[in-house]
């Protein structure tokens, strides 16, 4: 049985596998190695995924949601068509999506992954990670690091040798800065830091929100589906300036009429507070681990957002040196991911590599002091490669003190009520003065995000301990029964035909007039030619269409022309969409 390696993104996942004695990308429903991590549920309760659903946010915003992995682990839900998700649940339909895909791929069983999660993610979204791994019938035994994974693929591609790597991820909804090393069969993290609310769909609000203030729309006072097509529309834009020097955004009718000009400057302009949280990470990282620019071998840049001129510019000019991007930013994660699955199988051609991680958090206790609150007491603190194991040892701290409470917090917060509880440990101590009785509080903190807590009681020697695992928290009957329900609910095929259908559904209430009966007719021929059509014929059907429908959406969204082939459309009947 297969691993299968899963970057699982805020906007985009991707899903690989050992294969052939090296790490292939598996493609997707639409011969693409990106899915959208998006969820839509049908009018029928089936589930969609991926670009079918994508398309669905605007024509069917109450029922699609996208983005929820910044919802993970924060006990929030999406209401989906009236029924509330969790995003966990929502996410293990992406999975076994991937799941799915893979398998096809491979031809055989995928029963386990090692899913990629950002460096920043807490306990508590790491744990959410593997409860949405286990509802999609995965095996999550590890999670990695997304930049320790695209490190690894980095040296992959340089044919091993050893540099220093800041890499550089800016993706849908985070940025994720660290600095690497990769020698010759070691890959260690040395320095991670990050912001865990900026990425690409922030651009895509600072252009939307300029396009509202210049044509007189309130932009917070939009209807969600309104909303989401301006998002589309200003997404749309912004890759397109990662293409020309400058491009424009014209929506001709409608409430969303009007227009909206850029070039590189003035997205620099528009997007200016963006820019000026960017530059942070990248010092804080380089600080951390005692670093300047000078030291970094290579600069790997991932996820889509790197595609932007501006951003590459901004950190040309933050770093002082030319930036060049050898590697797809938007794969490499995927790749490493997969590269990391090739190591759990234990494959030749990997089995000699080894990684070490940091812990990216802070883990201690809470100590009392006189203004109330507890302190937070750090234990392993941030950084810290991993493996680790730390003892400190605490006092009592009244008069005849029976227990030691030994609370466990995770975060940078100086008052414990800030940062995140995992748990606590009571241990009974002898009777005594205050500070004569002491205990020896022991950490250790591995890999997989295991945190073994041994309590010591000096003066006895009696040993207390508890492991805080983040495998999810679910017990093996929730698990079953949890897995009975979803596979109650309908899961869609992986289907290219339904996102082109999707698509044109979006394009349709995008549009107006004579666009309209043109899409419908292109729609009714295409259904036509597909109907009886065989295998590889439908598959040239559908490419056909994808083209077409590309360069309608450009025009669509305003910032292209009408694709010459759109208007060859036989003029024969002209029924509307459904
Ligand atoms: P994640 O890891 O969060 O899923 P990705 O690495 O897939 O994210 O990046 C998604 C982001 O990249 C989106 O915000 C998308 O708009 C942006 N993006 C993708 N392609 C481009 C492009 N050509 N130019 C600018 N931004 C892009
Ligand atoms: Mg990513």
């Amino acid at each position: 049985m297969a691993i299968a390696g899963i970057d699982l993104g805020t906007s985009n996942s991707l899903v690989s596998v050992w294969h052939g004695g090296k790490v292939e990308l598996v493609p997707g429903e639409t011969g693409s190695f990106l899915t959208p991590s998006a969820v839509s549920i049908d009018e029928d309760g089936g589930i969609l995924t991926g670009q079918a659903a994508r398309e669905r946010l605007v024509t069917a915003p109450e029922r699609s949601a996208t983005g929820f992995k910044r919802l993970m682990g924060t006990g929030r839900t999406c209401i989906l068509g009236g029924r509330p998700f969790a995003p966990e649940e929502l996410s293990s339909f992406i999975l076994r999506r991937l799941r799915q895909d893979a398998e096809a791929y491979l031809g055989e069983e995928v029963a386990e992954a090692v899913i990629s999660v950002p460096a920043y993610f807490n306990d508590r979204q790491r744990a959410a990670t593997k409860k949405a791994g286990i509802m999609s019938g995965l095996r999550v035994e590890r999670l990695v690091n997304e930049p320790s994974a695209a490190a690894l693929a980095c040296r992959m591609v340089n044919h091993g040798g050893s540099f220093t790597a800041l890499v550089f991820d800016l993706g849908g909804g985070t940025l994720d800065v660290s600095v690497v090393d990769c020698s010759e069969n070691d890959i260690s993290v040395l320095a991670v830091a990050g912001d865990n609310r900026l990425g690409g769909t922030d651009f895509d609000q600072c252009i939307a929100r300029a396009y509202c203030q210049k044509n007189n729309i309130a932009f917070d006072s939009l209807p969600p589906d309104l909303r989401a097509d301006i998002m589309f529309r200003a997404e749309g834009l912004k890759k397109e300036l990662s293409l020309r020097d400058s491009a424009s955004l014209t929506i001709s009718e409608g409430p969303l009429a009007g227009s909206l000009e850029a070039d590189q400057q003035r997205l620099v302009d528009l997007c200016a507070p963006l820019f000026q949280r960017m530059g942070q990470p990248v010092r804080r990282a380089l600080a951390d681990c005692r670093m300047n620019a000078g030291d970094i071998g290579h600069v790997v840049l991932v996820g889509g957002s790197c595609r932007m001129p501006v951003v590459r510019q901004f950190l040309s000019q933050l770093l002082r040196r030319e930036i060049d991007a050898p590697f797809s930013p938007d794969t490499i994660v995927g790749l490493g991911a997969g590269m990391c699955a090739g190591m759990r199988e234990r494959r030749d051609e990997v089995r000699d590599i080894v990684m070490t991680d940091l812990c990216p958090f802070s883990l201690g206790t809470g100590v009392s002091h006189e203004g109330g609150d507890l302190l937070f007491s750090p234990i392993i603190e941030r950084n810290t490669s991993l493996p680790s194991s730390q003892t400190k040892r605490y006092y009592t701290t009244v008069d005849d003190q029976r227990t030691v409470a030994v609370e466990v917090y995770q975060g940078e917060e100086m008052l414990c009520k800030d940062d995140l509880c995992l748990g606590v440990l009571k241990v009974p101590v002898p009777p005594a003065p205050a500070g004569t009785e002491s205990v020896d509080v022991c950490f250790t903190y591995d890999i997989n995000g295991i945190l073994a807590v041994d309590v010591t009681v000096t003066s006895t020697g009696e040993r207390f301990s508890r492991v805080f695992s983040d495998s999810g928290n679910l017990t093996e009957q929730e698990v079953g029964a949890r897995l009975e329900e979803l596979a109650s609910m309908r899961m869609h095929e992986s289907d290219a035909l339904r996102a082109v259908r999707e698509k044109v559904r979006r394009l349709y209430a995008q549009c107006l007039g004579k666009d309209r009966e043109t899409l419908s007719r292109h729609m009714e021929r295409f259904e036509k030619n597909c109907e009886n059509a065989g295998l590889s014929q439908k598959k040239r059907e559908i490419q056909r269409m994808e083209a077409l429908l590309a360069g309608m959406d450009r025009y669509v969204s305003g910032y292209g022309r009408l694709p010459s082939d759109f208007e060859e459309v036989p003029e024969d009947g002209s029924t509307p969409l459904q």
